[in-house]
Formats: C-alpha cells, sequence, structure tokens
C-alpha cells in the first residue's frame, strides 16, 4: 500500500498544521509516500519565481492527490489568490466540505451532519476586475450553463452515493436572475426524477434558517462565493475553522484542504489545531480506497478518525476548541491513542 501524493505546507499555520497531520498519517500506516511542493508566499521565498509553481502544478496532475495547507493571499493587492488559481489551473471545481459535530467539542448545536457543495470555478471568483471611469469599478460574476451543470450533477452523485436524502440550493436569483437563475435552471434539471428531494432558499433567508435549525440541512449546492461564506457559516456551528476539513475535486485530480486560512494572527505559535488538516487527510485516504479500490486506506481512515474522536472526548484538545494542548502535542495525543495497524 505504497502512493505517492503532493505535500503543500502552504503558508502561516500551514508548515505547523501539516506537519502534524502528516506525523499522525503516517503513524497509522497510511502508506503513502509524500513528496512536497510549495505554493504560496512559500513559494515566493523558496524560489523566488511565482506563487504557484508550474512543477507543483504539474506533480498534483502526476500523482492525481494532494494535501494542501493554507496559502496566504494579500488583501487589496499584490498577486491574486494561489487557492483559487491552484482549482483553475487543475479544473478542480467541486469542493465538499463536511460539517458535522464532534464528540468533546461544544457548539451551540447537537446533530449537525451537513455537506457543502461548491463551484469552485467562476462567479465572482473569475477575477475579471475593471476600472471603468476613476471611482468606478466593476467586478464580473459569470455562470456557464457547462459549470452550473457539472456542479450540480456532482451534488447529485455526491448525495447517491452517501446515501444523502435531500439537496438546498442557496442562491440569489430574485436578484441575480441571470447568473443565479442559470444556476437554479441547471440544478433543477439535474434533479428532476433523480430520486433525491431537491428544494432551494434565497441565501439570505438560508443563512437565517442555518442559524436557527442546521440539522434540518443536508447537502447545500452554492455557488463559489456562496459556498466560500456558508463555509465559515457553518464551521460556526461546530466548533469552528479548527475542525472543518475540506476537499477539490477535478476529473483528474483531487486536492484536500482545511476551510481555514494561514491564520497569521497564530502562525509560528505551536496553538493551532491541525485537526481539519487531519479530517483532510482521512477523507484523502477514502478517496484513494475508492480510487485505487483499496480498502486498507478506509480501515486507515477510520482507525484515525477514532483515535481524533477518543482524544477530544478525553479532553486531549487545542484552544480553539476549548482545550489546553499545542499543535504538536495534539497530534502526539491522538497518536497515542492509535489502535494497532491489523497485522502490525
Ligand atoms: P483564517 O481562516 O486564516 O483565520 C480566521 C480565524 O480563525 C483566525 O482568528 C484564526 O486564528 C482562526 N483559525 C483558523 N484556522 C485555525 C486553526 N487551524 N486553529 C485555530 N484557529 C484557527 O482566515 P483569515 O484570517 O481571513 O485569512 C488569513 C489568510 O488565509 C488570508 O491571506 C486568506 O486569503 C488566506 N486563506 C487561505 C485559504 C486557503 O488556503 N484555502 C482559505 C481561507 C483563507
Amino acid at each position: 500500500m505504497a502512493r505517492t501524493c503532493v505535500l503543500i505546507p502552504g503558508d502561516g499555520i500551514g508548515p505547523e498544521v501539516s506537519e502534524a497531520a502528516v506525523r499522525v498519517l503516517d503513524a497509522a500506516g497510511s502508506g503513502i509516500d509524500w513528496e512536497t511542493h510549495q505554493a504560496g508566499v512559500a513559494a515566493l521565498e523558496s524560489d523566488g519565481a511565482e506563487v504557484l509553481p508550474e512543477a507543483t502544478c504539474a506533480a498534483i496532475r502526476r500523482h492525481g492527490v494532494a494535501l494542501k495547507g493554507p496559502c496566504t493571499t494579500p488583501i487589496g493587492e499584490g498577486f491574486s489568490s494561489v487557492n483559487v488559481g491552484l482549482r483553475k489551473a487543475l479544473d478542480l471545481y467541486a469542493a465538499v466540505r463536511p460539517v458535522r459535530n464532534l464528540p468533546g467539542v461544544w457548539s451551540r448545536f447537537e446533530n449537525v451532519d451537513l455537506v457543502i457543495v461548491r463551484e469552485n470555478t467562476e462567479g465572482l471568483y473569475s477575477g475579471i476586475e475593471n476600472v471603468i471611469t476613476e471611482g468606478v469599478v466593476t467586478s464580473l460574476k459569470v455562470a456557464t450553463e457547462r459549470a452550473c451543470r457539472r456542479i450540480a450533477r456532482f451534488a447529485l452523485d455526491y448525495a447517491r452515493s452517501r446515501g444523502r436524502r435531500r439537496v438546498t440550493a442557496f442562491h440569489k436569483a430574485n436578484i441575480m436572475k441571470k447568473s443565479d437563475g442559470l444556476f437554479l435552471a441547471c440544478a433543477r434539471e439535474t434533479f428532476e426524477g433523480s430520486g433525491i428531494d431537491y428544494d432551494e432558499r434565497i441565501i439570505d433567508a438560508g443563512c437565517m434558517r442555518l442559524v436557527q435549525n442546521p440539522s434540518e440541512f443536508d447537502v447545500l449546492l452554492c455557488e463559489n462565493l456562496y459556498g466560500d461564506v456558508v463555509s465559515d457559516l457553518c464551521a460556526g456551528l461546530v466548533g469552528g475553522l479548527g475542525v472543518t476539513p475540506g476537499a477539490n475535486f477535478g476529473e483528474i485530480s483531487a486536492v484536500f484542504e482545511a476551510v481555514h486560512g494561514s491564520a497569521p494572527d497564530i502562525a509560528g505559535r505551536d496553538v493551532a489545531n491541525p485537526l481539519a488538516l487531519l479530517m483532510s487527510g482521512v477523507m484523502l485516504l477514502n478517496h484513494l480506497a475508492e480510487r485505487d479500490g483499496d480498502e486498507r486506506y478506509r480501515e486507515t481512515g477510520a482507525r484515525i478518525r477514532r483515535a481524533y474522536d477518543t482524544a477530544l472526548r478525553d479532553g486531549a484538545k487545542t484552544r480553539d476548541v476549548g482545550g489546553s494542548l499545542g499543535t504538536r502535542a495534539f497530534a502526539d495525543a491522538i497518536i497515542e491513542r492509535l489502535e494497532p495497524t491489523p497485522g502490525g
């Protein structure tokens, strides 16, 4: 069970949380050979040429799978987003962000178990911005039938394969009649007669409902910006960004990364929670199990999950979720609770 995966440590807390996550994945006997490549400010600092080196994209295309730490994007000026660039370069059109309660992690709600499916390639993230005249700028929201259809199709296939019962599209088609209108039209067509319940919420009312009764939602289908915002909102429902994993899927490659960013406010202090990235690593193992038809990856993922659930139940937690452990000590606490490798 040896498989090469790309590791992108990223910026800010990225190197700390990826070191911790990889240590747990290795200790669990995942059998992954990590090939490290840089992106973000780290890439600029290592060879100075680009924030998204072609060698990094080529390695992900070659191996098909990457675990990625967060990358910093300057606000308002400077280089464009590495994360958006990577998703576009590899056509990672679907982001999947599962949000569920964890044992031992306090939250205002119980029984939250929902998944955000976010369109990753267009909308307001197309990066088409113009200065019309002094003091007047525009940002173009792009919606194509192809992208709207394939994300709806992805959400349908995902719901079916995971035994999910309902998909809710979040939109603002009352105002953006053409772009969100197209998004909805494609979703309606895709789900008609599919056997999966489908409904729609105007995003503002949908957000209010999410914070009133999140357990009534199952799969949320969102265009790019709504998916970004709603992901953080939902993270807040179950304990925060430290416990919310994610994955970006394309036809050829998949990149697994936490919902959180590079958290410069806590970087380098050994306080960041590595769990969101570790959970993304478990999603990576489940993906390898499906892709390579090797159930041992899924079993390894399940052992890691049981180990971190036990650690959290025992009160071994990082600060953001009410504990006192540092990044490294939390990874050690999970490793201590790993059941032995079968046959090992
Ligand atoms: P952020 O997610 O980095 O941080 C928001 C808050 O959550 C901060 O207070 C931070 O300390 C806390 N937090 C985040 N992750 C945590 C963790 N693992 N453990 C404990 N606390 C954690 O969002 P931001 O501050 O808005 O963005 C910082 C940078 O990250 C920006 O440059 C942004 O563009 C980038 N970003 C990158 C990604 C990505 O790489 N996919 C995603 C989001 C933001």
